[in-house]
């Protein structure tokens, strides 16, 4: 993979709003599924506020080729995303082609959708989902509140840490959140009743396209070409279920009521000129093990996305109150790449399948002001937040509205967005 006329950061697009926009310009054209008044779920591309008919643009097209690919386009797109990184390319250098050039208008508008009368869907059918726990300050400050004289596990720095996720509560961007009910923990013993420390998690979501053989684990050189693109993924937690149920197995009730994504994938060609490399061992820091060691990985594995949570209550959209930025942080504080994350996933012979979805666990940064959940952001509940309006927060409440959303900007390049997650707490 390498930087191409795609990635032109002088490219401008005939498509109204598409210039300049912060998360969709030319050089991103994300893959989602959508539909519209009149057709079923399909593939398509965001460009500026609008949504091109992709399906429907490569089905009318005259080249058998072409209708084959469309074959991949309606429902979901597990198909699609198997298909790989050469399709993946081939479909994006012809979608800038056709972006770019006003002389191919006619031809394409007839495809494009204002994004307003699109509904997206979750982009594939979510077969297995795979949460991590890659963010390190996430682990050490969350580790410090469970366990003060051992934040971190011994095991962190070696290995990915992850558990099964439950996929059938997968749901995309918008969707309600109702408020979950399971055992609390108390003085005199358990009680059943609705949660009462209601949370958010920041996480990047990386969905794989092609799929491995089971018992043919995927090496750290070749895993990053496994990946069919990257979105944003809130695993919203029931933190005193949490608590209580998560010795000695791991999250279970807590996670399992719902994960929010964002529709869009965005692929890794398009976030070729935001990679970074992988987060720094200090001197007395173990090094990755030989599988999970790569040297163009270490180099420009990594993800440099600027990360950013906003808050808005009820009493605030009441008030006219715009969302409230509650966090910002970087995917740079990431203690494992989305490679090695995947090839430690599969280094046991397990098979993984397009479409599967990985979470890469909560990412806070270091400083105050950078925490991916409210568990952080309060330390727990004893520092609450104060908002605008005059509310103060510990964790969410009924009509709280949790909003995310990445960027990657960087000089000599237009600034792409991976769009927005959003998700408003019912109960
Ligand atoms: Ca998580």
């Amino acid at each position: 993979m390498t930087l191409d006329e795609t990635h032109g950061a002088d490219a401008s697009s005939w498509v109204q709003g598409a210039d300049g926009h912060p998360d969709f310009p030319v050089q991103n054209l994300p893959l989602g599924l959508f539909s519209d008044g009149d057709s079923g779920p399909r593939a398509g591309v965001a460009i500026g506020d609008m949504v091109f008919d992709l399906a429907g643009w490569l089905s009318a097209c005259d080249d058998e080729a072409d209708r084959l690919v469309a074959g991949l386009c309606f429902d979901r797109l597990n198909d699609l995303l198997a298909a790989g990184p050469q399709l993946r390319a081939m479909l994006r250098r012809r979608l800038f082609a056709l972006f770019t050039d006003p002389l191919r208008r006619a031809e394409a508008e007839p495809f494009l959708v204002p994004a307003g009368e699109a509904q997206m869907h979750l982009p594939c059918e979510v077969r297995d989902y795979t949460d991590f726990y890659a963010g390190i300050h996430h682990a050490s400050k969350v580790g410090r509140l469970f366990r003060p004289d051992s934040p971190l596990l011994p095991n962190y720095r070696h290995l990915p840490i992850g558990y099964h996720g439950r996929s059938s509560s997968v749901v995309v961007s918008g969707t309600p959140v109702e408020r979950p009910h399971g055992q609390l923990p108390g003085a005199d013993g358990p009680r059943f009743g609705p949660t009462e420390r209601l949370d958010h998690e920041f996480e990047l979501a990386i969905w794989v396209g092609t799929p491995n053989v089971l018992g043919s684990p995927v090496s750290i050189g070749s895993a990053a070409s496994h990946i069919a693109g990257f979105g944003l993924l809130n695993d919203w937690s029931a933190r005193d279920i949490q608590a209580w149920e998560y010795q000695p197995l791991g999250p279970f009730l807590a996670k399992s009521f719902a994960t929010s994504v964002s529709p869009w994938i965005v692929t890794p060609e398009a976030l070729l000129p935001f990679r970074c490399p992988a987060f720094p061992r200090a001197g007395d820091d173990p090094q990755p093990l030989a599988y999970l060691l790569d040297r163009q990985d270490q180099e420009s594995g990594g993800l440099a996305l600027t990360l950013e949570t906003f808050l808005q209550t009820a009493f605030m959209r009441e008030k006219g109150l715009p969302p409230h930025r509650i966090s910002i942080a970087s995917a740079r504080h990431l203690w494992w790449t989305p490679a090695q994350l995947l090839a430690h996933h599969t280094s046991n012979g397990c098979n993984l399948r397009a479409g599967d979805l990985l979470g890469t666990g909560t990412i806070s940064g270091p400083e105050v002001g950078s925490e991916g959940s409210m568990l952080e952001l309060t330390e727990g509940g004893a520092r609450p937040l104060d908002l605008p309006g005059g509310e103060r927060r510990t964790f969410l409440e009924a009509g709280d509205r949790i909003t995310l959303k990445a960027s990657a900007s960087r000089a000599g390049h237009a600034t792409i967005g991976l769009g927005t997650c959003t998700g408003e707490i019912i109960g």
